[in-house]
């Protein structure tokens, strides 16, 4: 497996020093890539009220900064900050993880898919299902217009999702529709279960 071994915290640049132990080496968990001030600005999302849908984290004030460095200033290299969390939670499932994509002309701008790599940097496979087929974002409507708006998503060609277990996966949930869309679509062709997970629950 190769890994990224940052010397400076990705946030802050201040140094990182993590000496390597036997439990890194056993658990075979990723070298840490922000120091312990940056991480504990993090807080955890607790919430029980489902198992349809887990998110990590909240969506505080050190969330946003990192968001919108990582999404609007295309900082790809913070792709990797919150890896090992991902694995934690995506790793061993049986279910086929399936990233919610973006619009291919939004790509284009971005350069790259940030829930994508979110996935990748956590060396986890997905396959793609979905396609994005309406360029504007939902946060411009209101909430009657999200949820009944036409679909948002298509299936890709040649996808066969009967009986399949799904674990949706995108980086902030905020009204749910998004993943309300991506799991109706995803139901209708036949898959047995979708859950969803959610780096962010705003
Ligand atoms: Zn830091």
């Amino acid at each position: 497996m190769k890994r990224y071994e940052a010397s400076k915290c990705l946030l802050c640049n201040s140094p990182l020093d993590e000496p390597i132990t036997w439990k890194t080496l056993l658990t075979n968990q990723f070298p840490r890539t922000i120091c312990t001030n940056c991480e504990e600005k993090f807080q955890p999302y607790e919430a029980t009220d489902t198992t349809d849908l887990i998110s990590l984290y909240k969506y505080n004030d050190q969330m946003k900064d990192y968001l919108h460095r990582y999404k609007f200033m295309h900082d790809a290299l913070l792709a990797k900050v919150f890896r090992h969390q991902i694995s934690q939670h995506l790793a061993k499932k049986k279910e086929i993880i399936v990233p919610i994509p973006m619009h291919p002309e939004k790509l284009k701008k971005r350069t790259f898919s940030h829930v994508d790599e979110l996935l990748n940097e956590a060396n986890i496979p997905f396959k793609h299902f979905l396609e994005k087929i309406t360029p504007e974002s939902q946060a411009e409507k209101t909430r009657e217009q999200r949820i009944n708006a036409p679909q948002i998503f298509a299936l890709n060609q040649n996808q066969d999702l009967h009986d399949k277990e799904i674990i949706l996966v995108d980086d902030i949930y905020t009204t749910g529709t998004t993943i309300h869309h991506a799991k109706r679509i995803i139901l209708e062709a036949g898959a047995k279960s979708v859950t969803a997970f959610t780096l962010i629950r705003g």
